[in-house]
């Protein structure tokens, strides 16, 4: 029998698409003028109020200048701004759908979303307009469909803000009905095997996490207290192209009406500025940041008494960096699992049993049920590991226009296949013990093996090449290592190594780059049907690095 949640199940209401469960009429315990987006470089500020203002702004502008239409997709290509999750919002009003790409994409790679995605739109910030404007060239998309937000220096110092988006339009069309069935977002996961694939995520699905997650961590959030007596200011250094940002740092703070400090991109020393001079309550991060509040020695010089609780989440975390938090700060990590299949948020540990269930992921969400699985498909006693199997309202329909896909993504009785191994306590509390897929997360980061090995196998000197994920304990994280067959009369050597982990790291954005290294084999596992098994080569890493 499959496990239920632990917790009471919550009353998720039909037909609601995501922009009207945040700005629709609803209860608000706070004013519409309550700061929720906060640019930290440059203090400019978004208030709820603007927020809802601004959006439907957009998305009549879309609707009026570009005739946007219900199932739209307009794409993503920047770093973290105030002024994104604006306009992600406002194509959700003029019923769209938003797909946030990575902004170190090269221009393959967003070209590949692109296209993939049938973008009719492409939202981008000057420093990345070069890769922007060669990837829409390349998926046919016109050069007027780019639209430039954000704000620059001048020579003189001077902080510019500009958006080169109309919000006057002739006319004022009305928001468009959006069936709660129909997707808001399209983000890329490679999910168990092979290329990136389009996830789909519904209005039903975001509403539902969104809801989820409030029960769950809002109400946690709330009785930690904070600078207004509600917990409410978070670090916003997750990307807002990544579900786990999206989710977590950008509509639950829409949604709970807490405040979100924005950073760009991650920078230890930015953040730890951020917490003193905001006086931050909460962040959510993947465990190389939980690394670098244990380790970094600037930590000691600044005021970090605001900040309650760590949240990790996107990889791994040891319950020795989870200590090592506690002995230098006092303050609590606790762990989450998600994945971008599942809206983000699946399992979440609760402040008030921190301490008790080392390692554990915390309790599955209302609404959601669960399976641990071995090979043959049939449950597993309770405490033995088995695949993880999902069901519940926050998991996604399946891969954008990839049935195929998508059929071995669910079991025959309509669960999800994580691909994670789990055991389950009987306290309900779940541990994730290993992956089966064979995706690698560095730094929270998604590498797609398959991705890796085909730029390699593009190489005029590689015959073949297997890529698999080791652990740099030292860092918290995993890194790619590719496992190369040389083409005959190509010497192997140090060098060669050296040069072909350069080359690939010019084919792929910055997190993909081989850190892991290359290393020269004869031959690469394959079944008889020509599959790398990649289990194998990981075994026998394994094996090699117990032996040495
Ligand atoms: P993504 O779709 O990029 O969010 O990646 C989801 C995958 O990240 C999961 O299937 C896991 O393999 C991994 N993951 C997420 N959270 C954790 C965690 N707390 N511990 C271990 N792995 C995790």
């Amino acid at each position: 029998m499959p496990y239920p949640s632990t917790f009471p199940p919550l009353d998720i209401p039909d037909g609601i698409d995501l922009w009207t469960l945040m700005f629709g009429d609803r209860h608000r315990d706070f004013p519409v003028t309550k700061e929720i987006l906060t640019c930290d470089e440059t203090d400019r500020s978004y208030s709820w109020g603007d927020i809802r203002s601004a959006s439907i702004a957009f998305g009549r502008g879309l609707m009026a200048v570009w005739g946007w239409k219900t199932g739209d997709v307009l794409a993503f290509y920047t770093p973290n701004s105030i002024d994104t999750p604006i306009l992600t919002l406002g194509a959700l009003w003029a019923g769209g759908i938003a797909s946030p790409a990575n902004p170190l994409y090269t221009v393959d790679e967003l070209a590949f979303q692109l296209r993939d995605s049938g973008a009719k739109g492409l939202v981008t910030q000057p420093a990345n307009l070069p890769v922007a404007i060669a990837a829409a060239h390349k998926a046919n998309l016109p050069l007027d469909r780019i639209i430039l937000v954000g704000h620059h220096r001048d020579p003189s110092g001077q902080i510019r803000h500009f958006s080169s988006l109309t919000t006057t339009t002739p006319t004022t069309p009305t928001k468009p009905p959006t069936p709660q069935n129909s997707p808001a977002f399209i983000v890329y996961s490679s999910g168990t095997t092979g290329l990136p694939k389009g996830v789909c995520l519904t209005h039903r699905n975001m509403v539902s996490n969104v809801l989820q997650a409030s029960y769950v961590e809002g109400r946690q959030w709330r009785a930690l207290g904070g600078p207004d007596g509600r917990g409410d200011k978070q670090l916003g250094v997750l990307p807002f192209f990544h579900i786990y940002g999206l989710t977590c740092g950008v509509l639950m703070c829409v949604y709970e009406g807490w405040q979100l400090i924005v950073l760009e991109r991650f920078d230890m020393l930015k953040a730890l500025r951020a917490i003193e001079r905001h006086r931050i309550t909460l962040a959510y991060v993947p465990p190389p940041v939980v690394l670098a509040f244990s380790k970094h020695p600037a930590v000691d010089g600044f005021d970090l008494s605001s900040l309650k609780v760590l949240h990790s989440g996107a990889a791994p975390l040891s319950r020795e960096l989870t200590e090592a938090v506690w002995k230098r700060l006092r303050v609590p990590v606790k762990q989450g699992f998600g994945l971008s299949e599942t809206s983000a948020v699946v399992c979440c540990q609760v402040v008030d049993e921190w301490g008790k269930f080392m390692g554990s992921v915390g309790k599955i969400m209302p609404n959601m049920s669960a399976k641990i699985v071995g090979e043959d498909g049939e449950e597993v006693a309770e405490g033995e590991p088995g695949e993880l199997w999902l069901k519940g309202p926050n998991v996604f329909p399946g891969y954008f226009k990839n049935p195929e896909r998508t059929k071995e993504a669910f079991s025959p009785d309509g669960f999800f296949k994580t691909g994670d191994v789990f055991r389950r306590d009987k306290h309900g509390n779940y541990y994730c013990v290993d992956r089966l897929k064979e995706l690698i997360k560095y730094n929270g980061y998604p590498v797609p093996p398959a991705e890796l090995e085909g730029v390699l196998i593009g190489h005029k000197e590689v015959a073949d090449a297997c890529v698999i994920g080791v652990e740099d304990q030292a860092k918290a994280t995993e890194v790619p290592r590719a496992y190369v067959v040389l083409r005959d009369g190509v010497k192997a050597s140090e060098a060669k190594a050296q040069e072909l982990a350069d080359w690939v790291a010019t084919q792929v954005a910055p997190h993909k780059k081989l850190r892991g290294g290359i290393r020269f084999v004869d031959q690469i596992p394959k079944s008889p049907s020509g599959k790398v098994l990649r289990r194998v080569m990981r075994e026998q890493v394994k094996k090699e690095e117990r032996a040495s």
